[in-house]
């Protein structure tokens, strides 16, 4: 009995200096883990993340409502309705986006052909209510005018695999 009680402990004892040494070796190497939300690990300039709506450098809005992106997308998620202006052009009159339904497949941004609607780096946007996700023009445009730094960076890095 005296016999196996011993081997059982060798056991035990050999597992106990396998941790230590296992802790001893992963104690003194960098860390791979982030103190989010004061840390953030990097993006991919093709990450797809809340969508916005961009304007030209002038404050013009980008989209010509040619209506592509809500046709091209799979989960019918995007609503508009235009009319003519004044001056002839064509823009939105209504630009929804259902975020419940996305799936962030990023063929509206593909198929847009002004650059007009993209899937930007913020992913931070989670909410306490559905209501919240239902996203209108204005609330799509604030998204362009907030992120329009990162999302032109991002999409020049991006150009040259277009
Ligand atoms: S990312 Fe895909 S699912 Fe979401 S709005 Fe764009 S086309 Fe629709
Ligand atoms: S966002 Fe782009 S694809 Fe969609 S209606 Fe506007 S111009 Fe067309």
């Amino acid at each position: 009995m005296k016999k196996i009680y011993n081997i059982l402990h060798s056991f035990l004892l050999l597992d106990f200096l396998k941790g230590m040494w296992l802790t001893l070796k992963y104690f003194f190497r960098a860390k791979v883990t982030l103190n989010y939300p004061h840390e953030k690990g990097p993006l991919s300039p093709r990450f797809r993340g809340e969508h916005a709506l961009r304007r030209y450098a002038n404050g013009e809005e980008r989209c010509i409502a040619c209506k592509l992106c809500e046709a091209i997308c799979p989960a019918q998620a995007i609503t508009i309705e235009a009319e003519p202006r004044e001056d002839g052009s064509r823009r939105t009159t209504k630009y929804d986006i259902d975020m419940t339904k996305c799936i962030y497949c990023g063929f509206c941004q593909e198929a847009c052909p002004v650059d007009a609607i993209v899937e930007g780096p913020n992913f931070e946007y989670a909410t306490e209510t559905r209501e919240e996700l239902m996203y209108d023009k204005a609330k799509l445009l604030a998204n362009g005018d907030k992120w329009e730094k990162e999302i032109a960076q991002n999409l020049e890095k991006d150009a040259p695999y277009r």
